[in-house]
């Protein structure tokens, strides 16, 4: 079996124990522990001052550049012993600030497979956001899920019709709400055995 090895890296001030708390749960499920990075400084000049956004491409393209710069802060969850990793499968950052794409208003989650990349941003996976009571459990396992995805999604599993799947595709929040932590058996069969690894 082919062990998935996943790199997760702060974007500016975020709560690491939050962090971290959803980390532990993807490493459950990828049965790996994951990577974590030093946190990395918001870049100049990709936030659209007028609607207080930031354009998710050109936001993770400039974040990848500093990637190389940022130490591995530690290893969360997990069986095993971590060992280094100079290629992760997947390289995800984690923001608080809103982010939009060409085609959306607003992004929760945005992935490029050429550069085994994604970007997903917390704001929208806030109870506050939608102006509810804080629910720091659900916002949690939306992080832990929204990571899973991308992690198969750049590992090369199409979207799943299995709407409990992680691998399902997510218009809503309520999409994400509604999968289960894991990916299904079929899912997870394809990515364990690298039968789809791009
Ligand atoms: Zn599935």
């Amino acid at each position: 079996m082919s062990e998935i090895k996943v790199t997760v890296v702060p974007v500016a001030k975020l709560d690491v124990d939050e962090l971290e708390s959803a980390l532990g749960r993807v490493a459950k499920v990828v049965r790996r522990p994951v990577e974590l990075r030093g946190a990395i400084e918001l870049p100049r000049g990709t936030e659209d001052t007028t609607r207080a956004q930031h354009r998710a491409g050109t936001l993770l393209k400039a974040l990848r550049k500093g990637l190389p710069r940022l130490k591995v802060v530690g290893h969360v969850g997990g069986e095993g012993r971590p060992v280094p990793e100079p290629e992760p499968d997947a390289t995800i950052f984690v923001t608080d600030v809103d982010l939009y794409t060409a085609k959306t208003d607003g992004a929760m989650t945005v992935f490029q497979r050429g550069s085994k990349s994604g970007i997903i941003s917390i704001r929208r996976m806030r109870e506050a956001f939608y102006r509810r009571k804080a629910d720091p459990n659900r916002q949690r396992a939306r992080l832990a899920k929204e990571i899973l995805r991308v992690v198969g999604t750049l590992g090369g599993l199409p979207v799943c019709s299995d709407p409990t799947c992680v691998q399902s595709e997510t218009k809503a929040l309520a999409d994400i709400d509604r999968k289960d932590e894991r990916w299904c058996a079929t899912c997870w069969k394809r990515l364990s055995s690298g039968a789809f690894r791009l």
